[in-house]
Formats: structure tokens, sequence, C-alpha cells
């Protein structure tokens, strides 16, 4: 590691990777000392080049509660740091910066609200994190009256978190998941919901109850999404603390690597 980064980093080793498409894959790593984190906080990851640490915002999959952290990737052609990730196998190692960062879902989920997550693709992380975190923690955690997860992705392979997700609707009566898919003409075995989820958002919300005073939206993943989708739920009458936001990219950039 290069000298001049100090105690800032720490080198962590995948010990797991899972890939659901060619550029999809899930990795989990396991930190040299306990890394604390709240459900909804990202991690910031690297690979040194050139002796520079290259750098991105991941959010966390995994609960506080699981001891390795869990990570879920899509690469970006011509994108400046997933290409160096997406060849990362078991055993190898990456840079995570030693502290957590973000305030998403800070104040926790409101037990007496019904909770609409809405996410693109790997924007389901850190809804992931709070499910799980609702299952495993020490102290029980009462789980809301009511939980949606809307998962927007362009085809059914994108869902890398289906089967976890479906299991546990089985299981939880407060918990509801619904995959849907924006071009289903290029997926002919699908049979559930399709659109974006900006174009079905309003009507699940509906069907909810996620009114001004009983309902909250959280949005996470592609901004063009978080834009259609706050405006939807604020013509519903939602206010802007009802409504949450963790945008994964500036609406209109392109990305910067040529790699
Ligand atoms: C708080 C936060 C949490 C994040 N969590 C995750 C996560 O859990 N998983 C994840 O894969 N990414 C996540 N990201 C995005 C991630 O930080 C990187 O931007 C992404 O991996 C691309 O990095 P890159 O260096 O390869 O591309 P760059 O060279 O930085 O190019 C970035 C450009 O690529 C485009 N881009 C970035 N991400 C996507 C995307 N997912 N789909 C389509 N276009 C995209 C945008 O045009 C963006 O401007 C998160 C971002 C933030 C701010």
């Amino acid at each position: 590691m290069p000298a001049d980064l100090g105690d800032k980093y720490e080198r962590c080793e995948i010990v797991q990777r899972q890939d659901y498409s060619d550029d999809l894959w899930s990795i989990r790593l396991r930190p040299e000392e306990p890394f604390h984190f709240r459900p909804g906080q990202y991690a910031t990851l690297g690979v040194e080049l050139s002796g520079k640490v290259l750098e991105r915002p991941y959010s966390i999959v995994s609960a506080p509660e699981e001891p390795d952290l869990e990570f879920f990737i899509e690469k970006i052609p011509g994108g400046a740091l997933t290409p160096h990730l997406h060849p990362l196998g078991v055993g190898s190692t990456l840079l995570m910066r030693r502290r957590p960062k973000g305030v998403f879902l800070k104040s926790g989920l409101d037990s007496t609200r019904v909770h609409l997550f809405v996410a693109t693709v790997t924007g389901i992380a850190p809804f992931a994190s709070m499910l799980r975190h609702l299952l495993l923690a020490e102290e029980p955690v009462a789980p809301p009256k009511k939980i949606i997860l809307l998962q927007g992705a362009s085809f059914s392979s994108e869902f890398g978190y289906s089967q976890e997700m479906l299991a546990l609707a089985a299981d939880k009566g407060w918990f509801e998941y619904v995959p849907t898919i924006s071009r289903p003409w290029g997926d002919p075995g699908w049979n559930g919901e399709t659109g974006r989820a900006e174009d079905v958002l309003r009507k699940y919300a509906d069907r909810a109850g996620v009114s001004p005073g009983q309902g909250m939206v959280y949005l996470c993943g592609h901004p063009g999404m978080i834009a259609t989708s706050r405006a939807v739920m604020s013509r519903s009458g939602l206010t802007e603390s009802e409504i949450l936001e963790e945008q994964y990219w500036p609406e209109g950039k392109e990305p910067t690597g040529d790699s």
C-alpha cells in the first residue's frame, strides 16, 4: 500500500463471489477489524493503480450483525473502477476506507408507518441490509406495519437478490417484494410486473396506503428513477421529509474512465 495513505484504508479479502450476469455480481469481504455501520450506509472500496487509490462508494448489502461485508456491483463499460473490480475473485484483496458513510436510513423505520422501498438493480443493497437487520438484530426490532420493495430492472437476470426477497415475502406477512422489468420483449419467460419502477410506483403506493402521515418512500439507485418517483409521490401529497433518497450517480453524467 502506498506509504502516504496512513491508516485510512484496510485491505480486505474477497471470501465469496456470486455472479448473476455478465456485469452484475456480489462479493463478500472479510474486514481485518470489525466494521461498525448502520443499515443503509455505504463503504468506500478501491484498488491501487499507479501508486494511487481509485475508489467509489458502495452500499452495504449485509446487515451489521453479519461478520462479512457484502456488496452488489454493476460493471460499467468505460467506467474507471468497476472494470478493475470485476476480475477480482475469491482470495483477491481490495482496499476499503475504515469508516462507513451515509445517512440514508439514519432514523430507522417507524413501525407505525407503511414503508415503500424503490430500487433500480444494485439500489436494492441498503434495503437488503435493513431487511436482514430486522431479522438478525439481537434486540428484536419491531417490524413496520408493512414494507414493500419495488425493484426495477431491464431484465429479470438483474434481480440478484430475488430468491432471498421472495423467501422473505413468503415468510413474513409484513413484507412484499415486487420486481418489475422494463424490457419484457427481451424476457419471454417473465410473467411478473412490467414497466419501470417509477411507472408502477403509484399503483403500489396507493394499494399499500402510502399517504401523507402514514407512509415513507425511500428511493435508491438511478437518478432518473429518483427524480420521477419523487415527483410522483410529491403529487400524491407526501412531504419532503417523507421521501428519502440515495442517488448512485449524477443525472446525465457519462462514465469517466477509458478501460
Ligand atoms: C452512496 C452511493 C452508493 C453506491 N452504491 C453502489 C452499489 O451498491 N453498487 C454499484 O454497483 N454502484 C454503487 N454506486 C455507484 C458507484 O459508486 C460507482 O459510481 C459505479 O460503480 C461506477 O464506477 P466506475 O468508476 O466504474 O464508473 P465512473 O468512471 O465513475 O463512471 C461513472 C458514470 O457511470 C455511470 N454509472 C455509474 N453507476 C452506474 C450504474 N449502476 N448504472 C449505469 N450507469 C452508471 C454514470 O453515468 C456515472 O456518471 C453507489 C454510488 C453512491 C454515490
